[in-house]
């Protein structure tokens, strides 16, 4: 039944409310830091201090970096096949729209060679904001060039020297010394700089940004929102017109965000609309709705992104829009470290690369089959090729994944880890990445993570695609017997010569339970339930449903498993630990304003956890017959949607405020944020450049930068929307 606040009207709504929101919060921009005309913005540019430049190469390039003499000193001895296979360079400036900067410095080569001076984006494509070929010789000359920064503020550009295979004549060079000396970068002009946008999150009042159900909890939280009264209202968003007045819960210092924070509850507001929160003073949230249908295009769009990961087919413009490409990745792989060729085409794009890696892929497709029986109805309005045909989409999806999975087990039984080029590729379309593919050697995890996907599989495609249920059960059985043959194998490491994601884990111990217990539930086999009870003493405390650790899944399973009486012991222990489980996620939450299960920490993927923790609640709910926890997934789900310390719905293209440089090829390819992308989320270790450029000395809680350079907070994961799908799934 349709509610009179349908997706039409929100839509049409929509952009007038955002309009008015922009319009509210065009005051004039805060600049960025204040720039001096004469200011040097470099350090120790005369090399007499400690060094501050840092070589790159690649491609074959080979030199070295040293100062002598108070110079710095290049000492080539091949120039590689590029422009940039040899790249000393400097970070640790910034660069303001619309200033004009002064470069200089002094350079001689031992050999007369030409090389590039640049200052470029440090990520993404490495597009020069200054760029210009220079003629260099024994003689030391000084060269000096002005420039104006016509693109957007960077806080993290990169000055560099490619200095390869560069210019005329560089392929005849040998080897030669390039030495520089006074680098400077100083602040010509500063009069035309381009204010910073205003943010427009700047009021602090902080909401799930799509809204809520009629019968959900409903929390706003104030951000150090300045206010002299405790009351608080929500009114029409159109009209403006209060229609529910509260009083703000007490000031709630929040070190994890550096805040102090006040919750306005209004669930009791249950009346379908568009409203926003408002404070005493007139200060108002991002407008949200309340609906019952709020959710679903965000899960549409979630469960399409992983349609729009999908290798090896082409995807057609009418479906993948602005994302459609040909065929990619259809050649044959290599073996590594044997000339054996194989056929391992399909799958999906792990992330913002191409790699297509086994652990991190079962658990995707555990979760759109886990998503699928959560709904226990028909999906089929995804908008992927298939929508439409009376089957599952998201079980369909799910199979892209499972299929090629397949292709992914050696004739023993083993599984391959993953298949990559060696390197990351450079910001291109996945077509264009036509380096020779190389499957990685097997894994016990990837194996024992194959095996209880495949299994799950059995179960789930029997009724519509009995052939390939049966395929999928035997090919974990036989994944099942290798392991048993490998007790005690070394984790997965990258062979030496391949850089890309490891997905590393020393530890196969819970992705054994979990095979164990899914084989169980789909044959019944008493072999599987004593493997499963002898190793969930110790394999199924961890409450994440993650990709390294999987426990939470095999716990799921056990207490799904209708062929195991109720007081079996193994039954008995995955209760106590999935309570344990919700117990210790709980209180978390209720510590968090915010509503994450987070403090001080937020890893790598923290979205991840957050929304994996949503869903395990959700799900729990009717395992341990509390219908309460499928309330308490609101919590994470409306961190996720906007109300956090960062004011970012951390869903592309959903909201008022999401990432729009998300650090994701086909994005940055096509030149638009693809839609329905959950990003990292904060990540408080500062694991890139940019991060640590830009992030240091935040809280934990706001460790986030919406910039492609930043892999650390800002790269998607088909792994990390698919416990978004499942959060939804299982709270619907
Ligand atoms: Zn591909």
């Amino acid at each position: 039944m349709k509610t009179p606040l349908t997706n039409a009207i929100l839509k049409k709504l929509l952009p007038a409310l955002l309009a008015l929101a922009i319009l509210a919060a065009a005051v004039p921009g805060l600049a960025g830091e204040a720039e001096a005309p004469g200011e040097e913005l470099l350090k120790n540019g005369d090399f007499s201090g400690p060094l501050n430049w840092q070589l790159y190469t690649e491609s074959g390039g080979s030199a070295a970096l040293s100062v002598a003499d108070g110079e710095l000193r290049v000492d080539v001895s091949d120039v590689g096949r590029v422009a940039h296979a040899i790249q000393p360079y400097y970070d640790g400036f910034r660069l303001s729209q619309g200033v004009v900067y002064r470069i200089g410095y002094d350079v001689r080569s031992s050999a007369p060679r030409q090389l590039y001076v640049r200052i470029q984006l440090n990520g993404g494509d490495y597009r020069a904001y200054y760029e210009e070929l220079i003629d260099v010789t024994p003689e030391l000359r000084h060269h000096e060039a002005e420039f104006t920064m016509e693109e957007p503020s960077d806080p993290t550009p990169r000055l560099c020297v490619n200095m390869g295979l560069a210019g005329e004549g560089a392929e005849s060079l040998g080897a030669h010394q390039v030495y520089f000396d006074n680098f400077s970068l100083t602040v010509v002009d500063a009069d035309a700089a381009v204010a910073e946008a205003a943010d427009a999150d700047a009021t602090g009042i902080r909401v799930n940004q799509l809204g809520w159900r009629p019968d959900a909890v409903k929390r706003a939280v104030f951000a150090d929102v300045a206010t002299e009264s405790d009351a608080f209202r929500v009114v029409d968003a159109v009209t403006g017109e209060a229609v529910f007045e509260g009083a703000l819960a007490a000031a709630w210092d929040n070190p994890w965000a550096g805040e102090t924070n006040r919750v306005a509850d209004f669930s009791a507001l249950v009346q379908p609309g568009v409203y926003r929160v408002e404070s005493a003073e007139g200060v108002q949230s991002p407008a949200f709705a309340i609906g019952e249908d709020v959710y679903a295009e965000l899960f549409r769009a979630a469960a399409r992104m992983l349609y729009l990961q999908r290798c090896g087919v082409a995807l057609d413009a009418d479906f993948a829009g602005a994302y459609a490409h040909p065929a990619c990745h259809a050649a044959m792989a290599t073996v590594y470290g044997t000339d054996e060729k194989i056929d391992v085409g399909g799958g999906w794009h792990d992330a913002g690369d191409y790699g297509r890696y086994v652990v991190s892929g079962a658990k995707a497709a555990a979760d759109m089959m886990l998503a699928a029986e959560a709904l226990g109805t028909l999906t089929d309005d995804v908008g992927i090729p298939e929508s439409g045909d009376g089957l599952d989409d998201l079980l369909q999806e799910a199979k892209v994944e499972l299929d090629w999975m397949l292709k992914m087990q050696a004739s023993d039984g083993g599984v391959y880890h993953k298949v990559t080029c060696r390197n990351f590729p450079a910001f291109v379309a996945p077509q264009e990445e036509t380096d020779e593919l190389v499957v990685c050697p097997v894994s016990n995890t990837a194996t024992a993570d194959f095996a209880a996907v495949m299994a799950m599989a059995s179960r789930l495609y029997a009724a519509d695609w009995p052939e390939d249920a049966a395929r999928y059960l035997a090919a974990a059985e036989r994944a099942w017997a290798y392991l048993e043959d490998h007790e005690g194998a070394p984790g997965f490491a990258n062979p030496p010569d391949v850089v890309t994601g490891e997905y590393g884990d020393g530890h196969d111990g819970d992705e054994r339970f979990w095979a164990a217990a899914e084989l169980h539930r789909a044959t019944g086999g008493a072999a599987y339930r004593e493997a499963a009870l002898a190793l969930i003493a110790t394999e199924a405390t961890e409450r994440a449903l993650g990709w390294q650790n999987v426990g939470a899944y095999g716990v799921l399973a056990v207490l799904a498993d209708d062929s195991l009486a109720g007081d079996d012991a193994l039954r008995a222990a995955a209760r106590t630990a999935l309570e344990t489980a919700v117990r210790d996620a709980r209180a978390m939450i209720d510590a968090n304003p915010y509503g994450a299960d987070r403090a001080e920490s937020y890893e790598w993927g923290s979205n991840m956890g957050v929304a994996g923790t949503g869903a395990l609640l959700a799900l729990a709910a009717d395992l341990l017959g509390d219908e309460a926890l499928r309330r308490d997934a609101q919590q994470p789900l409306d961190y996720l949607l906007g109300r956090n310390a960062t004011g970012y719905c951390f869903v592309t293209g959903t909201g008022t405020k999401c990432p729009e440089h998300p650090h994701h090829r086909p994005s940055t390819a096509a030149g638009a944020a693809m839609p329905g992308m959950l990003v990292g989320g904060p990540d408080n270790a500062l694991e890139d450049t940019y991060a640590r450029s830009v992030l240091a000395g935040n809280p934990p809680a706001k460790c986030y930068a919406d910039s492609d350079q930043t892999y650390s907070t800002n790269e998607v994961c088909v792994y990390w929307n698919s416990p978004l799908v499942l959060l939804l799934a299982a709270m619907a």
